[in-house]
């Protein structure tokens, strides 16, 4: 292999609950508006819509216990919780049951949010990236595998701030289902392992402080924790 002018940071590997190896973090794919009370908070119309979708780069990626420094550019840096799902295989233009098969596993994860920007950039139609794609703005928990939980109408989804609960709703919110996101997405891309897709966060979003410390969970699946630090 060609030597390198310089070494990138080294690519994270999120842990999977009673597995030897890791799973390396490739493409990160967020949803929008996937919980109708949130689209509602966030000043939506609740619809049928196509899915969208948006990306978080890779090297943004943290896992849980992670401590970090309140974003600098921001004065309203927030917290959504998520259903995170890992891609295992190769699809394209999946079917329903084709979507479910590339599931390789499940996990919490934070899609943390400098919302004050990303309005500001909606609003000016705008590319988003300055309010989602940040620094260690994807958190996740170790993976459970596929085989071990399947997502049900009555999973919970909270997520606490210094213990105080900010977000509480079940999976049967989800406006487009786990195999309908994969199945619509994989009509643009070539899913493959590595590949990570943020389901949409529920109502309940809302900013935190330096010295917060931030928890999600979903029931049957391992907690994501996440420290704030003091601002640079
Ligand atoms: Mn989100």
């Amino acid at each position: 292999m060609r030597d390198t002018l310089f070494t990138l940071p080294e690519q994270i590997a999120i842990p999977v609950q009673g597995q030897q190896a890791a799973y390396p973090v490739g493409r990160i794919f967020c949803v929008g508006r996937n919980y109708a009370a949130h689209a509602a908070e966030m000043g939506h119309e609740v619809d049928r819509e196509a899915p969208f979708y948006f990306t978080k780069s890779a090297p943004n990626a943290v896992l849980t216990g992670a401590t970090v420094r309140y974003l600098p550019g921001t004065e309203d840096f927030h917290h959504e919780m998520e259903l995170a799902v890992a891609i295992g295989k190769p699809v394209f233009r999946a079917t329903s049951a084709q979507a479910w098969d590339a599931v390789y596993a499940y996990g919490c994860a934070l899609d943390m949010t400098r919302r004050d920007l990303q309005i500001r950039e909606r609003n000016k139609q705008r590319p988003w990236d300055l309010g989602k794609d940040l620094e260690a703005g994807a958190v996740f928990a170790p993976l459970t595998l596929a085989a071990d939980w399947s997502p049900r109408d009555d999973t919970r989804i909270q997520l606490s701030v210094n213990g105080e609960i900010r977000q509480d709703a079940t999976l049967s919110e989800l406006i487009w289902k786990i195999d309908e996101i994969i199945s619509y997405l994989s009509g643009y891309y070539h899913l493959r392992p590595g590949d990570l897709i943020l389901t949409g966060t529920p109502a309940g979003v809302g900013p935190v402080q330096a010295g917060d410390v931030i928890e999600g969970g979903i029931d049957g699946l391992q907690p994501v924790i996440f420290t704030l630090a003091g601002a640079e």
